[in-house]
């Protein structure tokens, strides 16, 4: 999608910085984060909402979740704990129409999110 951010952050044409990534999905970190690790995992492929996600999608999704995972260890917060979050439209609060899990960590987290 040629006027969507995230698109143009996994073509290279805005800088990120990228702290993993694999043939799917690119790991970046959020450019106004809300704990001291905020990282968003998203896949290559441009899906503007969680609502847009098809059955054949369900292996992506996964990929994402393993993501988060292996930042989690790599930022050194899977052992004390960290969350993962999609907001789905605006009424959840998504701004970007590239769906993304945010993965936030490294301070004490209360329940539920505002
Ligand atoms: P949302 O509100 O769930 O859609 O989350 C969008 C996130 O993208 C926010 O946390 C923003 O700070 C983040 N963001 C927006 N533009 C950029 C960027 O260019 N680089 C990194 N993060 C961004």
């Amino acid at each position: 999608m040629s006027n969507c951010i995230f698109c143009k952050i996994v073509s290279g044409d805005i800088p990120a910085e990228i702290i993993h990534e694999n043939d799917d999905l690119l790991v970046f970190r959020d450019l106004n984060p809300q704990a001291p690790t905020h990282a968003l995992v998203i896949p290559r492929r441009h899906i503007a909402t969680l609502n847009d996600m098809q059955a054949e999608d369900a292996e992506l999704i996964g990929k994402m979740h393993l993501a988060a995972k292996a930042v989690a260890e790599q930022e050194g917060i899977a052992d004390a704990g960290y969350r993962t979050v999609f907001n789905c439209n605006a009424g959840a609060g998504q701004t970007v129409y590239h769906i993304h899990l945010h993965v936030l960590g490294g301070r004490p987290m209360s329940w539920p999110p505002g």
